[in-house]
């Protein structure tokens, strides 16, 4: 791309920042992303990972608005995730950065939380002994994460201990790409050499065979050596569907914690230390209110004071309870976007993993038949599944012209009228995606 694009970007980028004027938030989630490519009025950006995007996607609109003012058309975004990259290229995969809010610090401990919390700060002082694997399991925003990275930022700094922490999609596609490039060897290496793993949302290789095989191996690896695992999940070991018997068993061995939703003095100490971060000053009157609408989901009362910030800062509003509501309706709303939120290469995954191929198979021009059928369904679900326009989904599927995703969705429903085994095949896919 010209040097001139890149300049106005920074300059998008720039009256985001003062939009926002809010310099952590900025820093988290807008900095990093990187544009790399524009097609027409389709902006390609790099962002680091999936747990990035769900924090970034609520300045979309923003950053529409910005691109629409600065560049002067209006964007569809192609979001791509640089932990995509081959591994030969960057080898460092273990600093995946760590959002620095996430410490035990920052960290309200009360009864809903306070044995997960115990068994996190024991597994961080004294790794591969008292409990191991460590399972944390809970519900949607309920701090698991949280405390994943919080014992990665106290090993981090009271140590010089090996540790990675991964999101499980990662651990997946650096296998998928080391399959494909013939460095499993490497891969493995890199993760038996560590004397922490944690990998968060872990049901997330449930029905991946060749992944939970590998993951298997990992794991009695560091197991044999004392090596601290420590994994999450939404569900306990047993509930997680397609995740194998042996591997089930192996996440028995250790401790496994639930955490809970918070009581209502939690809520409101977690409002409290939240507020003080975002150097928010709110009456406890507020805070009480706040506590007593969001029960069961933090994150989402994170969304809620950041929306204070955005009304208070932004627009100069001043805060009363009809406002809280309103936000709070807002980020409800927005929530149930989220969940449905799935993007093309999820589904592209999950039709890979079904039908086992790579992805750049499916991308490739390749026209034998155990490849067109995939591509083609992939692209039917890219379709129905997403808002991604036509055009999107073709450069999604390595560049190819609009009207062969156009062709591939008239194709596959009308096998799909004809062949109930393919309607079958197609509903387990799309229950695999729904349960990314
Ligand atoms: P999960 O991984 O369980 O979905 P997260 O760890 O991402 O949840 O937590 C969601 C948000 O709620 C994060 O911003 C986190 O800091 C916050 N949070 C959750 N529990 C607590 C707690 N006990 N104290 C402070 N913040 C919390
Ligand atoms: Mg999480």
């Amino acid at each position: 791309m010209e040097k001139e694009v890149y300049k106005l970007w920074d300059i998008v980028l720039k009256n985001i920042e003062e939009r926002i004027n809010n310099s952590r938030t900025f820093d988290l989630w807008i900095k990093p992303v990187k544009l790399v490519d524009i097609n027409e009025n389709i902006m390609k950006v790099e962002i680091p990972n999936s747990s990035f995007e769900k924090n970034f996607l609520p300045y979309i609109e923003i950053l529409k608005e910005e691109v629409q003012k600065t560049f002067g058309f209006n964007p569809d975004f192609e979001i791509v995730y640089s932990i995509d990259l081959p591994s030969e290229i960057k080898e460092d995969f273990f600093e995946i950065p760590l959002n620095p809010e996430y410490t035990f610090e920052n960290f309200i401990v009360g009864p809903s939380n306070r044995l997960a919390h115990a068994a996190s700060v024991a597994v961080a002082q004294s790794p591969g002994v008292a409990y191991n694997p460590l399972f944390l399991y809970g519900g949607v925003g309920l701090g698991k994460t949280h405390l994943m990275q919080a014992i990665g930022h106290f090993v981090k700094e009271k140590s010089n201990a090996k540790i990675a922490y991964i999101p499980s999609e990662y651990f997946v596609n650096e296998f998928v790409t080391s399959i494909k490039n013939k460095t499993t060897h490497i891969f493995r290496n890199k993760f038996r050499n560590l004397d922490y793993l944690l990998i968060d949302d872990i049901h997330f290789i449930a029905g991946k065979e060749g992944t939970q095989e590998e993951f298997f191996h990992t794991f009695n690896f560091l197991y044999d050596k004392r090596k601290q695992i420590i994994l999450s999940s939404d569900k306990p070991p047993k509930e997680i569907k397609f995740l194998e018997k042996r591997l089930v068993s192996r996440f028995e061995w250790g401790l496994i914690v639930d955490l809970q939703i918070p009581d209502f003095e939690t809520r409101v100490a977690i409002i409290k230390k939240k507020s003080e971060l975002r150097k928010l000053n709110l009456s406890d009157e507020f805070i009480f209110y706040i506590a007593e609408k969001i029960k069961e989901n933090i994150r989402l009362i994170e969304g809620v004071l950041n929306g204070i910030i955005a009304n208070i800062n932004l627009l100069n509003r001043e805060l009363n309870k009809n406002l809280i509501d309103e936000i709070i309706e807002g980020v409800y709303s927005s929530e149930k976007k989220e969940k449905k939120y799935i993007n093309i290469k999820q589904i592209l995954n999950v039709v890979c993993e079904y039908f086992g191929l790579v992805p750049e198979e499916i991308k490739s021009k390749k026209r034998i038949k155990n490849v067109i059928l995939p591509r083609q369904i992939a692209m039917y679900l890219g379709r129905e599944l997403t808002n991604t326009s036509l055009n999107s989904i073709a450069s999604e599927f390595g560049g190819k012209d609009h009207t062969t995703v156009l062709h591939a969705c008239k194709k596959v429903k009308e096998l799909m009228e004809k062949d109930k085994s393919l309607r079958d095949t197609i509903e387990k896919i799309k229950e695999r995606i729904n349960e990314h």
